[in-house]
This record gives C-alpha cells, structure tokens and sequence, in this order.
C-alpha cells in the first residue's frame, strides 16, 4: 500500500478556489494515488465549499482572525502577512507523513509522485533570484513543532518580500548551498512570466514540463474566455502560454463549471 502522503492547496476566496478546484482534478487525471488536502478560510462561500468538499479528501478550515491561539498573536504584530501565515497551516496536516504543497495557481501535466522521496524542505529555484526556492511548489513534513517555529520565526524576524516566499526562504535558508537534493527540477515548477524567457529551452524541454505555475497576471481564471468557442484569449500570449492556459480552461469546463451552475 501507498504510504499516506498527500498534495496540500490554499484558497481564502473563491477565485483562488476555482483555481484550487482545477489543480486537484489536474491530480486526479494524470492518476496520483496520494490524497488531496486543502486549507481554506471563511473567505470561501459556502456553495464553493461545497464543491470542494466533493473533490478535496480532507479540507481544513482555518479561521485565523477569529483563533485566540498563538498564530493570531502572531498576526497581531505583522498584519501584512495574512494569507502567508494562513500557507504555514500546511505543517498542521500531521496526519500525514509527507505532503507537497502546491499553490492553486498552479497546474499538474505529468504524474510527479516521485516528489514524495524527497526530504524537507524541497523546492525548484525561483526564475527572479534563483539563490531562493519558489513557494509555489515545495516538499515537507508535516510537524506541530516546525509549525510553532515558523510562527514564531515570523513574529520576530518577519519576510523579507511581505510574504511566504520571503519567510519561507529565511527560515530554509540553507536550501541555497547545502544539499543539491533537495533543489527541484524547473520542470516541477515552471513559473510563467510574460517577462522573461528563454525560449530554445523551452523548445528543447517543453514537453518534459511537469507542473506549470501562473505566477501574478497569468492567472487562468482572470483571462478573457470566449463561452461559444470554449477558446481562452490571453492578454500575454505567445511561447506556449496560450495552450496551457487553454488546458486550465478545458479541465475547468469539463469537471468544474458542471459543478457551479
Ligand atoms: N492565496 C489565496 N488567496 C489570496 C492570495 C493567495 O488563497 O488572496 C493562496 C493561493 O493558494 C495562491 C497562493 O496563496 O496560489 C500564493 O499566492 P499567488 O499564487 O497569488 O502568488 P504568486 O504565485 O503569483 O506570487
Ligand atoms: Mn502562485
């Protein structure tokens, strides 16, 4: 039997949860035999919870405003870190052994179960200071006690870019030089900019992609889409942006529309 690891996202409202809705049927088709967690908060309607609860093993509410527990006294300090302190609940799912947290602006194109080899803190190298890790993807261990110390690590020390990235980097600060395994390949986290790119690589590499991340502008769910057609029209376009957001699009009308209407 498989060990019981699972895949964690995080949705505070429902456009992120529409995002979280099309990563876990992303999982499901390319066939993982992990479980599917979620995170979210009273931010997320109740009809929306409803579809999640109907695709999602097991969804955590966290309510962080209304806990008088210590992450609120740590939010209390640093306020700008809301939605990141809301991401650190991911330690709390210590009913598994392993998870891999993914953003919900993330996609799946591949079976990646293999991810669970590896150790805390894995991650891919951010494309903007490849010295940091992206926090859109990462591996970790579920731990009450890594959970306190990274509150508390942000109650005193606080991030360095305002959120989880920026934390997350501090905290894990030797993932830069110390252990070349726990250094992900891009392909598990290929973060779209319109900004940069560098295209012969991803003419040689496309098709060895395995998680796309539709960092800032390039979120699927805030493209135009035409409802005749069932085309996406990105504003940014071009090098193959087109087609993944034209993925997203197509596992959201086959197996999440139908739920919300
Ligand atoms: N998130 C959320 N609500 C928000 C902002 C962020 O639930 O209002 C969650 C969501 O899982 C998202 C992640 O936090 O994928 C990180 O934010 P985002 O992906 O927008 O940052 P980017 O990857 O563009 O830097
Ligand atoms: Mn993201």
């Amino acid at each position: 039997s498989s060990p019981n690891n699972a895949w964690v996202t995080l949705a505070t409202n429902d456009s992120y949860s529409l995002g979280a809705l099309v990563l876990a049927h992303s999982l499901k088709t390319v066939g993982t035999v992990y479980k599917l967690a979620i995170l979210i908060t009273p931010g997320v309607t109740a009809p929306m919870k409803q579809q999640i609860e109907a695709v999602f093993d097991e969804v955590k509410v966290v309510d962080v405003l209304d806990s008088k527990d210590q992450t609120h006294l740590a939010l209390m300090c640093r306020p700008e870190l809301g939605v990141t302190f809301t991401k650190l609940h991911c330690w709390t799912f210590t009913n598994y052994d392993k998870c891999v947290f993914l953003d919900a602006d993330t996609l799946v194109l591949q079976n990646c179960d293999e991810l669970f080899q590896r150790e805390e803190l894995s991650a891919a190298p951010d494309p903007g200071w490849p010295d940091c890790f992206n926090s859109g993807v990462f591996v970790y261990k579920p731990s009450q006690d890594t959970f306190g110390q990274l509150l508390e690590f942000a109650r005193t020390r606080g991030s360095f870019d305002g959120g989880d990235q920026g934390l997350l980097n501090m905290f894990f600060k030797e993932w830069s030089n110390t252990d070349i395994s726990k250094h992900l390949s891009f392909t598990y986290n290929v973060v779209w900019s319109s900004t940069y790119s560098y295209l012969p690589a991803l003419k040689q590499f496309g098709q060895n992609m395995k998680i796309v991340h539709f960092i800032s502008s390039s979120k699927p769910w805030l493209q135009s889409f035409n409802t005749e057609t069932r085309l996406v029209t990105s504003k940014h376009g071009g090098s193959g942006l087109q087609e993944l957001l034209q993925l997203w699009w197509d596992l959201f009308c086959r197996h999440v529309h139908p739920g919300l209407s």
